[in-house]
């Protein structure tokens, strides 16, 4: 057993801990705020095939079983926002739909499961998109979590001892800001400190992380029942 420090409690450091306790180590969880970073702010997307991007491929592997892993996370949190529908990426026009296509090919070649849809079949999986697309694709393996709860199921469990499979010896959290990891009296230290990492000390300075901001919007939409298909609910 160990005492691992963890610098940060966005989802990164959150799941950490929760993994690290899981299997014997004591864990100190140290942030200036609790899911108060990008995880907040996070769309949730669980999207291995559809956030490809070309030149990545080491990454693709990662991307895929790391998606996977959700659905067996979800099962030992309960209330965690698991929603294990499919992603439709929708073609705006005939190049839009074209490029999909091309990314399609790769798609497949990471084993992702990939059916490309005419502009009625598109219609017949969401009946509430425009009338006119060209096309689309649907990503049967690319799945949702909702972040904000994720890290709320994550963090409720870190400070109960009882959560089926996630038991282990008391965690510690501390809330306050991070200056510096050197002398933290831990045998190891996780820093999941997100954009944070650059502003603490520590041996990390060494590496060269090219850590920077992108900015990113979310539309979070509520869908009319008078615009889903039969059958279909918006929850
Ligand atoms: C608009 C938007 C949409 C996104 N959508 C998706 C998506 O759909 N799917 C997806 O997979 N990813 C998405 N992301 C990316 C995702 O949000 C991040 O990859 C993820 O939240 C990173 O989590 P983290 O725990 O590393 O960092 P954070 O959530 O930023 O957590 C870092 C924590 O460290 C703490 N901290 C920082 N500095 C210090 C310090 N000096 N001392 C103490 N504590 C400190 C903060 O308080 C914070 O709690 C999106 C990001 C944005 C901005």
């Amino acid at each position: 057993m160990q005492r691992v420090v963890v610098i940060g409690a966005g989802i990164v450091g959150l799941l950490t801990a929760l993994e690290l306790r899981r299997r014997g180590h004591r864990v100190v969880l140290r942030s200036e705020g609790i899911a108060e970073g990008t995880t907040f702010a996070a769309a949730g997307m669980l999207a291995p095939a559809a956030e490809i991007q070309y030149g990545q491929g080491p990454l693709w592997d990662i991307m895929r079983e790391a998606g996977d892993l959700h659905r067996e996370l979800a099962a030992r949190l309960p209330g965690a926002g698991y929603r294990d529908a499919s992603t439709l990426v929708v073609g705006r026009d005939t190049a839009d739909l074209a490029a999909l296509h091309d990314l399609a090919a790769v798609q497949r070649s990471t084993g992702a499961e990939v059916r490309e849809l005419t502009g009625a079949a598109l219609r017949r999986e969401e009946g509430a998109l425009l009338r006119g697309l060209p096309g689309g694709v649907l990503l049967t393996r690319d799945h949702q979590v909702d972040p904000r709860l994720l890290a709320a199921a994550a963090h409720a469990a870190l400070e109960s001892d009882g959560v089926d499979g996630m038991a282990g010896p008391p965690a510690e959290i501390h809330l306050g800001p991070i200056t510096s990891c050197e002398d933290s009296g831990a045998d190891r230290i996780v820093l999941a400190a997100g954009l944070g990492v650059p502003e603490i000390d520590g041996p990390h300075r060494r590496l060269e992380l090219a850590l920077r901001p992108v900015r990113g919007d979310v539309l979070r939409l509520r869908v009319p029942p008078s615009l889903l298909l039969p059958g279909r609910t918006t929850s």
